[in-house]
């Protein structure tokens, strides 16, 4: 039996590097091996370790027969299919790509992602704000100055004046990177930055697998100097997948000191009394932002549970 590397699926035939040899393969998945990932259309993701057998006819070609222990996923809600989609897995660190303008700074979409981050055991969460050199208005700067002070990584780079970008990668070596970003903020000339032809590739596999249409709607994992990027299809909203309205709350993580302290054990922090995460909104302890972000993610969430279920 083979070990190997998922590197990118689309349309469930998946590109698997073999460890040792670096050779690739063209796999498709034998049976029901994957059982434990129901209900997601996409049961492998780029940073899977599997373990597949070559075909004894074709070249290059094999069948999975199982995926190795993962030690984390990244998993979004895919609002268009209506399921679970798992993005990366084995991920080290996860980086939210933000711009100070064109498209605008969107703090929402940031808190999402991050929120997806806190569900991914043993991650880290890098906030990066690219385009530096279109400058960082004072609200953008106070929001990145919250996001480290509760604990997320935070950095700016530009792209396009090469600012930052040495010590991103000193940052990154040793590390499997998952990029995150809405559509414009730079991520793919970021990653041809990172991984220099990258960009090329991505086009060649589109029109060999998939003939034209939307490769970006994939996940892929390329290797770097010293770490592997995983870049994510730019997306215009993100749902993290993996808690409830209910526990969301738990993913701000710096609700939890006061949640705890709340009269009611499941308090949703709304309309409940002797509410200690509303009172440290009121003291101003926790950003009035965040915990607006929390609300309409819960009530997101809750309409999604309703039409899943109801
Ligand atoms: P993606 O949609 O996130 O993959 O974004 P792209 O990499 O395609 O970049 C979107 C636009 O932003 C392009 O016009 C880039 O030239 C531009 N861009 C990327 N990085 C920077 C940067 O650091 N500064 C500025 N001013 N523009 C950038
Ligand atoms: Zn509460």
């Amino acid at each position: 039996m083979r070990r190997g590397l998922v590197l990118m699926g689309i349309n469930n035939i998946f590109t698997v590097e073999e460890e040792g040899t670096g050779a690739l393969y063209e796999c498709r998945i034998k049976g029901k091996v994957l059982e434990d990932a129901v209900g997601d259309y996409n049961p492998l993701a780029p940073g899977d370790r599997v373990e597949f057998e070559e075909d004894p006819i074709e070249e290059h070609k094999g069948s999975i027969e199982r995926r190795l222990e993962r030690k984390n996923a990244f998993v979004r809600y895919n609002l268009k299919r209506k399921a679970p989609q798992t993005l990366a897995a084995n991920v080290d660190l996860l980086v939210c790509l933000t711009s100070p303008d064109q498209p605008p700074f969107r703090p929402r979409f940031i808190d999402r992602v991050l929120v997806a981050a806190e569900l991914v055991e043993g991650a880290e969460a890098l906030v990066l704000l690219n385009k530096k050199d279109l400058g960082v208005p004072p609200e953008v700067a106070r929001r990145l100055s919250l996001y480290a002070d509760i604990g997320y990584h935070v950095r700016m780079i530009s792209v396009k004046t090469g600012e930052g970008i040495a010590d991103l990668v000193a940052f990154f070596q040793g590390k499997t990177v998952v990029l995150v970003g809405q559509s414009g903020v730079g991520k793919s000339s970021l990653l041809n930055t990172l991984v220099p032809g990258a960009g090329q590739r991505v086009g060649e596999i589109s029109r060999k697998y998939n003939r034209g249409s939307h490769v970006t709607n994939y996940s892929r994992l390329f290797h770097a100097r010293g770490f592997e990027v995983i870049d994510t299809p730019g997306v215009r909203e993100f749902v993290p997948y993996g808690t409830s309205s209910r526990d969301v709350g738990w993913c701000f993580r710096e609700f939890e000191p006061y949640a705890k302290e709340c009269a009611y054990p499941s308090c949703q922090h709304m309309d409940e009394p002797d509410c200690a995460v509303k009172e440290a909104v009121m003291k101003g302890r926790i950003d009035p932002e965040r915990y607006e972000s929390y609300l309409r993610l819960r009530e997101e969430l809750e309409l999604l549970e309703q039409e899943e279920y109801g």
